[in-house]
């Protein structure tokens, strides 16, 4: 079986094709760099995601301040994670880098803010 995949690793965004038999990988072809043989095997194996949102700021200047996850998420955690981050909240002040979510699901991914609010 023959899967399709853009390399997402870099602007260029070569496409990759992958030869898969029994959930082994045979072959990578396609990409013009060794980021993009890894993307691709990862992409099949073990997909991950940046996860960019926005978390309730209590007492601050506007009602929520923008988060991401420190580091990619399993592809398959994000729903869960997102439910974590939808009840969670942080006072105001806030500063860029603040842990909003230690290692959210035992992931090993901080959720931080990306944003300053002083509050009101
Ligand atoms: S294969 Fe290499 S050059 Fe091509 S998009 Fe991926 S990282 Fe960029």
């Amino acid at each position: 079986m023959k899967k399709s995949l853009i390399c997402v690793s870099c602007p260029l965004g070569c496409p990759i094709e992958v030869e898969i038999d029994n959930g082994e990988i045979l072959s990578v072809t396609g990409n013009t760099c060794k980021r993009g043989d890894a993307y691709a095997r990862d992409e099949l194996t073990n997909p991950v995601r940046s996860l960019t949102t926005t978390v309730k700021l209590v007492n601050g200047s506007l009602p929520v301040v923008p988060v991401k996850s420190s580091k990619p998420v399993p592809k398959d955690k994000m729903f869960e994670c997102m439910k974590i981050i939808n009840q969670a909240s942080i006072e105001a002040p806030v500063k860029i880098g603040d842990v909003v979510v230690k290692d959210i699901l035992s992931t090993g991914a901080d959720i931080i803010v990306t944003n300053n609010d002083i509050g009101k």
